[in-house]
């Protein structure tokens, strides 16, 4: 079936088009076209996001980095900005060059497969999803968006319009375990964040990523960290809460043991990683 194909360019048109039944909004296409071509998802109206203003650009304010959903993952990759860190580690290894000039953030976010690269980062430094339908706005925390693999809080009319960050002075991270260098998808994914004062660790959040139907916090693996120095014993228990809250699957990338078995040198790794970067903040 063919489907129309419109491209607003002010926000009042781009949610007026969104109302109509059977719109889907298209970004950098790169999950829908496919999932529309395996018949996953039958549109009959395409709405291109990407030609209004409210969803483009990264801003920082004195608290707060709001990046717009139609943001892609190229122009993300070359911000330099520390405190986003995680996010930025997910954003330059999706796919390849050619993905990333197309692929946007807020596609990654609204796709909500269990492997998405930036999800876990998203997760870890408390982002919030800004929702806008013609019925208003709603402001929803990543770690409320999911509902499922693939699934997640946004109505068929609303649409992301961007994704804001409180500005923290943290470490963070995000490593992802694949059998290819490039051009692969996570078989797992772990995220970290973690606040370092006078040798002792006061903050910190840990996600993972394709090792539960959704990216999802370990609050007890961070828990393990706060009032510690973040140590590698200290590391190594945060790594047995992380296993213990892993749920994953046998799927066609890799078997629930394999998973379990690479988790735990990954989110060592991870922590590691975000650790020396906390004590360079
Ligand atoms: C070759 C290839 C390699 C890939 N490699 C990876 C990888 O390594 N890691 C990874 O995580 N992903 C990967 N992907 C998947 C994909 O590139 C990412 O998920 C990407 O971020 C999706 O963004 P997009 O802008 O292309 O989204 P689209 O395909 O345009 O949209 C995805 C979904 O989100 C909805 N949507 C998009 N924007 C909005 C919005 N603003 N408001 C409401 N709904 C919206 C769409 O309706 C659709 O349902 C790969 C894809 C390809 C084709």
């Amino acid at each position: 079936m063919t489907a129309e194909y419109r491209r607003p360019s002010t926000l009042p048109e781009l949610l007026t088009d969104m109302a109509e039944p059977g719109a889907f909004a298209l970004a950098g296409g790169t999950d829908l076209i496919p999932l529309r071509t395996a018949g996953a998802v039958s549109p009959t109206l395409l709405v291109d996001v990407k030609h209004v203003s409210e969803l483009n650009g990264i801003t920082t304010e004195a608290d707060t980095t709001r990046i717009g959903a139609a943001t892609t993952l190229a122009d993300l990759a070359k911000h330099h900005d520390r405190s986003l860190d995680a996010i930025l580690d997910g954003a330059r290894i999706v796919g390849a060059p050619q993905t990333r000039n197309r692929a946007t953030l807020g596609g990654n976010l609204c796709r909500s497969s269990p492997a998405g690269d930036t999800l876990c980062g998203l997760l870890v430094l408390d982002a919030i999803a800004e929702l806008h339908s013609l019925n208003g706005v709603r402001h929803v925390p990543v770690r409320d968006f999911f509902t499922g693999p693939g699934r997640n809080v946004a109505t068929p009319s609303e649409v992301l319009v961007s994704i804001r960050l409180p500005t923290r002075h943290a470490g963070s991270a995000y490593h992802r375990f694949t059998y290819r260098r490039s051009m692969d998808l996570a078989i797992v994914g772990v995220a970290a964040r973690l606040s370092i004062k006078n040798g002792t660790c006061v903050d910190a959040a840990i996600a993972i990523g394709a090792a539960a139907p959704t990216p999802r916090l370990v609050p007890t693996a961070a828990e393990t960290l706060i009032g510690t120095p973040c140590d590698d014993k200290t590391i190594a228990h945060a790594c047995e809460q992380i296993i213990a809250a892993a749920t994953p699957i046998d799927d066609v990338r890799g078997t629930r043991t394999h998973r379990l078995r690479v988790l735990t040198p990954l989110a060592r790794n991870t922590l590691q990683t975000a650790r020396t970067r906390a004590l360079h903040t």
